[in-house]
């Protein structure tokens, strides 16, 4: 179960050797998409050289848009695998569907479930017969409750690695892509055991504004980010507009050094 009465300590969950939740804040970087080996092997490079722990990037692309750029699939997948060998970063990468579990497992670290699937209840069901840890993103018109009741679907196969994402709800804001709500990681905190990151980039949808937010976020006692990085963001096929600039990140890294340290 998930719920901090049934377990009043905090929970560790391991994503490859990358331990996230208790004192430390991790920092999972890299682009939305995998759009080729360059593009994903160079903005790994620079997201480790700056200090990240994980790396992020998807190969099932769940776009809002059928015409939008939909991700490279298996070759996603392999292109990730031979980059997490190059640079030693644990890979965490989204999965879409139920029939794609197995392929996902073999090639990341850990699974990411989309805010779009958050209540796709047959794959969180699917995820907890898994053995890799799940990232679980909020539904951006999930409840805080709602988010712990997906969560409970992986738990109840089995399935205890959950780290729970705040990625901004839908509000009528539009000066932001969603309403990155930061009292989010209280209430999850309050209820429940599990690790709880922020995603400053969906949560904005704009670049300048992920630093400041993914600062909060710390003060605000998350247990780390996640945090769209590209080589070169006026390129990126998907996200570009909220792609931090590697120099950027590396900006970002030093001024997080107090918290990321800790990691
Ligand atoms: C992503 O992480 O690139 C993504 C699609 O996120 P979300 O599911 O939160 O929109
Ligand atoms: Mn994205």
């Amino acid at each position: 179960a998930v719920s901090r009465e049934m377990h009043p300590e905090d929970s560790i969950v391991k994503v490859g050797s990358l331990e996230i939740g208790g004192s430390g804040f991790a920092v999972i970087a890299g682009p939305c998409a995998v759009e080729s080996y360059e593009q994903m092997s160079t903005t790994a490079k620079a997201v480790a050289a700056a200090g990240a722990h994980g790396l992020r990037g998807g190969a099932f692309k769940p776009r809002t848009s059928p015409y939008s750029f939909q991700g490279l699939g298996l070759e996603g997948l392999k292109i990730l695998k031979q980059v997490r060998e190059e640079t030693g970063l644990p890979v965490i990468t989204e999965v879409v569907e139920v029939a794609d579990v197995e392929a996902v497992e073999e090639y990341a670290d850990a699974f990411q479930v989309g805010a779009r699937n958050m209540q796709n209840f047959r794959l969180l069901t699917a995820l907890g017969q898994a053995k890799k840890p799940v990232f679980l993103k909020r539904g951006m018109a999930a409840t805080i409750k709602d988010v712990l009741m997906s969560a409970e679907y992986i738990a109840a196969e089995g399935n205890n690695k959950i780290i729970l994402c705040e990625r901004g709800i839908r509000t009528f804001e539009t000066g932001t892509r969603n309403t990155l709500d930061l009292s989010a990681v209280c209430q999850f905190k309050q209820l429940s055991h599990l690790p709880v990151m922020i995603d400053p980039s969906h949560g904005t949808g704009v670049r300048d504004y992920v630093a400041p937010m993914a600062y909060a976020a710390a003060a605000a006692g998350a247990d780390g980010i996640l945090v769209e990085v590209h080589v070169d963001p006026k390129e990126a096929l998907s996200d570009g507009a909220q792609s931090l600039y590697p120099e950027q990140f590396a900006e970002l890294m030093k001024q997080m050094k107090p918290f990321a340290e800790a990691a």
